[in-house]
């Protein structure tokens, strides 16, 4: 069976027929949207501790490359990354997104270190949510 679903739709199949060979059919490669036709980029990196609220619906983890959660890194150039310049500055975005919507505030607080144990570091993750089973 060939599988055009992303890598955890593969294994869902494999899982489910064991005796039979499952190949993907497509590369997995991030949590993205569509930009533009033929085009995504990558929009979130599952950390298990959204903060998206703090920094105005924009991603500092996965579109900072430096993944600063009291950005900027002060490298950037007009409004490019300066690690790559055909993305945009996480942080410009960020601060132009509290400043659209009012909260520019929340860029006076200094965010604590994030709790990685969330993240992907201790190998795959488990949600357990009993109060969904009926
Ligand atoms: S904070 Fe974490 S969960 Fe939220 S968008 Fe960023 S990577 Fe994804
Ligand atoms: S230029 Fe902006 S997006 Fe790039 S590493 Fe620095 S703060 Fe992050």
């Amino acid at each position: 069976m060939v599988s055009f679903g992303c890598g955890a739709g593969v294994q869902a199949i494999a899982e489910r027929f064991p005796n039979k060979p499952v190949y993907a059919g497509l590369n997995t490669n991030f949590l993205g949207i569509l930009e533009e036709q033929a085009v995504w980029t990558e929009k979130c990196m599952a950390c298990g501790d959204c903060m998206l609220a703090e920094f105005g619906g924009i991603c500092p983890i996965t579109r900072c490359a430096k993944h600063m959660l009291n950005g900027p890194c002060g490298g950037s150039t007009t409004d490019r990354c300066e690690v790559a310049e055909d993305r945009p500055c996480a942080w410009q975005l960020i601060y132009k997104r509290l400043s659209a919507i009012g909260q520019l505030d929340r860029l006076e607080k200094i965010q604590p270190p994030k709790n990685w144990s969330l993240a992907w570091y201790g190998g795959a993750r488990k949600l357990v949510r009993p109060e969904h089973r009926v």
